[in-house]
Order: structure tokens, then C-alpha cells, then sequence
């Protein structure tokens, strides 16, 4: 019997023990599974994106005296503002912007801009100086102001950043797409985030346009604007190809402005870069603004970002709902001689002492402005 036992309890002997080194080892691999994150390196963590709080500050943060009820804070994912949806990613970028657009007056990150405004001799003591006196002193270091002419005595008195382009001051596509070649090469060699073009008969809202690229990052591609048209316009292809075949494409009307993001802007060097503008907007014989849209859509493949936010005077101004004035991004005026073309706003300034109505869109959103009207609440009869 023992001898018959003695094997059978070795077996089970032997049995418990390689149990035991199963269980511990099932144990130990557990333990180490345990283990794998803690071992993970360090740096590791470090560079995971993490997400970024949604901090949208309201109009009262950006300037000393917010006068649009309620201030920009909408909830939802769809901006209430420009109609454009918004990404999740979008959304996580907003702190960057936010600790920039807490600053009280004025814009002082250097790298976002430039704003570059194509101007003429002609309009520089009508036109130019109102925009000096109005939203460019805001933002005098990221605004630059493409001319065709010197005017030392400007640039002095107001400390603007006026840059010669020594373009022909005509109103052709040549002299046009002239100015148009010399404001992107600025902004190449510039190390700022978004390059924003605008007439000099637009006024721009910066806390609304900060706030619409802060929806945005400036390595993506970016293209936004407002057609004049509401079809795409068609041109002969004759950059790809020999001028036999036609290309549709949007582009954004440089009279309400657009903005372009840096990483779509490096995309668009080979035929804007260097003089190269001036030989692809030869080429397909169209307006500066059509050649931007001609690269970035039909050449590069990037659509357009529509926004309603964006005005020139080829819409009706006058119908902008007055509540809605100060949260667009850029306004403009015209139609003197015939109808006047304004919006609809009022302040401490009549028609007839402002009216384009930028001085007194320019009070309504930073009435410490020494001369703005100030209105003494005791004082209201
Ligand atoms: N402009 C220019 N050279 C000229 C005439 C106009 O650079 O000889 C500029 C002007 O300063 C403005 C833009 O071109 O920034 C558009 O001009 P305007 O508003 O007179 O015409 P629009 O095309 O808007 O009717
Ligand atoms: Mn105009």
C-alpha cells in the first residue's frame, strides 16, 4: 500500500507545487500588468495634448466697457455668431486664446496678425486716418498698412506701421495684385499666426475677430471670408493646365476682408511668394482677391469658410439688426454720393459728425477713448 501510496502522494505533491508556481506566477504577471503604467516614461505624459478648458471670456474682459448685452457667451456647439460649428478640437484650443483675449485694451500678442490694410495716397487723410484714429490704434503693432506712396508725416504723428509698397497707386489688377504680393511676403517673413486682409474702408471688431480665429489653430487650413457672389465664379484654367479646360471656385471679396492661417499660408508660396502672386493672378487675369481664392481653392484644394461676419459695401449695411453690429468682424460704409450705404448704430455721434459710423462703433466699444462723447450718468437730462 505504501509503496503503492508513495508515488500517487508524489504525484500530488508534485501536483501542488507546480500549482502554486502557476497561481504565483498568474500573480506576479498580474502584479507587473499592474506595473505598466507606472513604468511608462515620464516625458511621455508630458507631451499628451491635454485638453484645454473652455474659457470664453466675455466682451467685458476684452475691453474696459462691453456694451453688447450679455457679452459673447453662448453655450452650445454651434456658434451663435458666425453659424459655424464648432470642433471639439476647436473648442480645446480656446484657452490659448483666452489668457491672450483677457488682456484689457487693446491686442498685445505679437505673433497673431498681422491685419494688413491696402490703402492708396489719395485716401490716406480720409479713409487711412479715420482707421488710425478708430480700431488701428487697438492694434498698432500687428497692423500694417500697404500704400503706394510715403507719408513720413503720418507714420510719425500716429506711430503707424505704413509700408511703401511702391506699387503703381492706379486701380488696376496689376497695381492691386501688386500690394496683395508685398502684404503676403510681410506676413511670411513675419512670425505671426494669422494673416487677416482688409480695405481701408473697413473697420474690424478685434475682439470678435479674435474671438472667431481662437475657434481655429493657425497650422490648419484656414481660409475665411465672405463671397460677393453666391456662386462660385469660373475662370480658365491656365496655371495646371493650358487655359482649354475651366475651373469653378469661391473666393472671398477682399472688401468685407479675410483671414488665411499661417499653415495654409506656407501652402500657397509656390504661386503667391516672391512675385509669384502677381504671375498667377497674370495668368488666370483675375482681381487680387479672385487669385487668393484661385489658390487656396482650385489650386491647393481647401474650401472656403463662409461667414456672414465679414461686410463690404457691395451688401445693404443698413439691414444688419443694430444689436448685431458690434459682434461682426469687420463693417464698412459707402455709397456717399447717391445712397448712403452705413450701418445702423447709434451713439454720441450724428450722421453728419460721423458718417461712415466707425467713430461711433469705435465708442460704443472703448468709450475711455479721450475723444469719445462721455456720458455722465448723473448728469443723463
Ligand atoms: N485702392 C488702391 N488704389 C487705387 C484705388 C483704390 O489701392 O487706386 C484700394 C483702396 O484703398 C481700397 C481698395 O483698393 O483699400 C478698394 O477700393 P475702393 O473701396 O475705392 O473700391 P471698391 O473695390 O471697394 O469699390
Ligand atoms: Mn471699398
Amino acid at each position: 500500500m505504501n509503496l503503492l501510496h508513495w508515488p500517487v502522494r508524489m504525484h500530488v505533491a508534485s501536483l501542488s507545487v507546480s500549482k502554486f508556481c502557476f497561481l504565483f506566477s498568474l500573480a506576479f504577471c498580474g502584479f507587473l500588468l499592474l506595473l505598466i503604467p507606472a513604468l511608462q516614461p515620464s516625458a511621455r505624459k508630458v507631451d499628451l495634448p491635454l485638453p484645454r478648458p473652455q474659457v470664453r471670456p466675455s466682451l467685458a474682459s476684452l475691453s474696459h466697457h462691453a456694451v453688447v448685452p450679455g457679452g459673447f457667451l453662448h453655450a452650445g456647439n454651434t456658434d451663435p455668431i458666425t453659424g459655424l460649428s464648432r470642433s471639439s478640437a476647436g473648442q480645446e484650443r480656446l484657452n490659448l486664446t483666452g489668457m491672450m483675449m483677457t488682456v484689457p485694451r487693446g491686442v498685445t500678442d505679437s505673433r497673431r496678425g498681422p491685419r494688413g490694410v491696402k490703402t492708396t495716397r489719395k485716401y490716406h487723410k480720409s479713409r487711412l486716418a479715420l482707421l488710425i484714429e478708430t480700431w488701428v490704434s487697438q492694434a498698432k503693432e500687428q497692423t500694417y498698412i500697404f500704400s503706394d506712396g510715403e507719408d513720413k508725416e503720418l507714420r510719425l504723428r500716429t506711430g503707424a506701421n505704413i509700408i511703401n509698397t511702391n506699387c503703381s497707386a492706379a486701380h488696376t489688377r496689376q497695381a492691386l495684385c501688386c500690394k496683395m504680393s508685398v502684404e503676403y511676403d510681410k506676413f511670411i517673413e513675419s512670425q505671426k499666426k494669422w494673416f487677416c486682409h482688409v480695405d481701408d474702408d473697413n473697420y474690424v471688431i478685434l475682439p470678435s475677430m479674435l474671438r472667431l480665429l481662437s475657434s481655429y489653430h493657425h497650422s490648419q487650413d484656414v481660409y475665411l471670408g465672405r463671397p460677393s457672389l453666391d456662386h462660385p465664379i469660373e475662370a480658365a484654367e491656365r496655371v495646371k493646365s493650358d487655359g482649354s479646360m475651366s475651373v469653378k471656385f469661391w473666393f472671398a471679396t477682399g472688401g468685407a476682408g479675410f483671414c488665411i492661417s499661417r499653415g495654409l499660408a506656407l501652402k500657397m508660396s509656390p504661386w503667391a511668394s516672391l512675385g509669384n502672386f502677381i504671375s498667377t493672378a497674370e495668368k488666370i487675369r483675375l482681381p487680387d482677391d479672385c487669385t487668393i481664392g484661385y489658390i487656396i481653392e482650385a489650386l491647393l484644394e481647401v474650401t472656403l469658410t463662409h461667414t456672414h461676419l465679414f461686410h463690404s459695401h457691395l451688401e445693404n449695411l443698413q439691414k444688419l439688426p443694430t444689436d448685431t453690429v458690434l459682434k461682426q468682424v469687420t463693417l464698412s460704409y459707402g455709397g456717399f454720393e447717391n445712397r448712403r450705404n452705413v450701418v445702423s448704430i447709434f451713439g454720441g455721434f450724428s450722421l453728419l459728425e460721423d458718417p461712415t459710423r466707425f467713430k461711433t462703433v469705435h465708442c460704443l466699444l472703448y468709450p475711455d477713448t479721450e475723444w469719445c462723447p462721455k456720458l455722465n450718468p448723473w448728469h443723463r437730462n
